[in-house]
């Protein structure tokens, strides 16, 4: 018998899943052609064709395939740490970097390392809908903190959020689902937050689409405002290797009681059963550590859609990164919205997946030709919601 936990995890499911599968169904009744899935974050961009020479050639290196510590390979840890302090003027070294299963394992073993049953963890919303599962991991409470109506962080709230019980803050910028980019200015006023705060706060930074920006954003570190900070990194979206399961874990070199951290985290990512992160794919990012996509395939995409939805009157949050979309809901039920884009053959996510209503996401790393061939499909949808439509 599974446990009761697991039990209530499958009755509750996953508005994710739920698309993917409603799209599975779609596209075997109306055809491939009539479906426009923008529900998933899976990257259609390809490769750099250096990336997939490299792992032809290192498949047949002796060794490539075995164990190594659980850390993960040093001389790559190098290549990543000095690759991060040239761009972002940081002290990194490879004693600071883990490399892990993906942004996904970074996040599950810096709170395996930090958090005792009860600990509070601070999300601002809308957030990465997984974090809530690692909390829970751990015995953790994901207390969700306000945004403004931009979706950018609301200091007032964060500093009412910051209590006794607190133990990590979560950020993630680029974001999910709302493609904000936090600047400077935002990350000092958060870390004064986090100093003022009686106790030690760890900041974690989830940066899986810190590539992917656009227009005037720029991508700082928060290594330089705070000393008590984490980064999980992954090639997930910067090299379209999601499947591949490689990132890393960067703490601040003078993190608090950093000699116990640095030694717990590598036991965490073998004790959760990580092990090591994938042996192969280390040595690749370790030839190539600052490489990524050509990510102005997300900017062209980007426009693509901001265009669709202008002449067909929609509102949104103008995207500064990532490849996501958030788009406001014409009636206050965003999956009844869903459920109607559906007819039309759209598939995007409810916003409550999120923790926020009224939106719905729309992933736009997908084929730029869905997107111009989406237009009549999202022009039938907002016709049929009375929108302003065609200008
Ligand atoms: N964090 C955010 C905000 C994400 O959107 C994702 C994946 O979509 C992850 C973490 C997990 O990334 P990874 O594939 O590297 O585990």
């Amino acid at each position: 018998m599974i446990s009761r936990y697991m039990k209530e995890k499958l009755s509750g499911g996953s508005v994710i899943r739920a698309m993917f599968e409603a799209g599975a169904k779609m596209r075997k009744e109306r055809g491939d052609e009539n479906v426009f899935d923008f529900s998933l974050g899976n990257p259609a961009l390809e490769l750099p064709s250096e990336i997939t020479e490299a792992v032809k050639r290192l498949s047949d290196e002796p060794g490539i395939h075995a164990y190594m510590p659980n850390a993960g390979y040093a001389d790559v840890r190098t290549a990543i740490a000095t690759d991060y302090n040239r761009r972002f003027d940081t002290k990194l070294m490879a004693e600071d970097l883990v490399m892990t299963v993906g942004a996904a394992g970074a996040l599950n073993v810096f709170l395996k390392t930090v958090i005792n049953p009860g600990d509070e963890i601070i999300v601002p919303a809308p957030y990465f809908v997984e974090y809530g599962f690692y909390a829970e991991n751990v015995g953790a409470i994901l207390r969700v903190v306000p945004t403004d109506a931009n979706f950018r962080p609301d200091m007032d709230a964060l500093r009412a959020a910051v209590t006794s019980k607190t133990k990590v803050l979560i950020t993630n910028s680029p974001n999910n689902p709302t493609g904000v980019v936090y600047t400077a200015d935002e990350l000092s006023a958060i870390a004064e937050i986090l100093t003022d705060a009686p106790h030690t706060v760890y900041w974690i930074s989830d940066e899986p689409y810190r590539e992917i920006i656009y227009d005037d954003a720029v991508q700082a570190s928060i290594f330089n405002y705070y000393r008590n900070s984490v980064v999980a990194y992954s090639y997930s979206k910067s090299l379209s290797l999601p499947g591949e399961r490689i990132g890393y874990l960067a703490v601040h070199p003078d993190i608090d009681d950093g000699d116990d951290m640095r030694r717990a985290l590598v036991t965490a990512n073998r004790i959760l059963g990580f092990v090591n992160a994938p042996a192969l794919f280390q040595r690749l990012v370790g030839m190539y550590p600052g490489m990524t996509c050509d990510t102005t395939f997300y900017k062209r995409n980007r426009d693509l859609l901001l265009g669709v939805m202008d002449r067909c009157g929609f509102h949104y949050t103008r995207p500064e990164g990532a490849f996501y979309l958030f788009v406001d809901a014409p009636v206050p039920d965003e999956a009844a919205f869903c459920a109607r884009a559906m007819d039309f053959g759209l598939l995007m996510v409810p916003s409550s997946a999120f923790g926020v209503p009224g939106r719905v996401r729309l992933a736009y790393c997908v084929a730029p030709d869905m997107i111009r061939r989406s237009e009549q499909a999202f022009w039938g949808l907002a016709s049929a919601y009375g929108l302003a439509g065609r200008q």
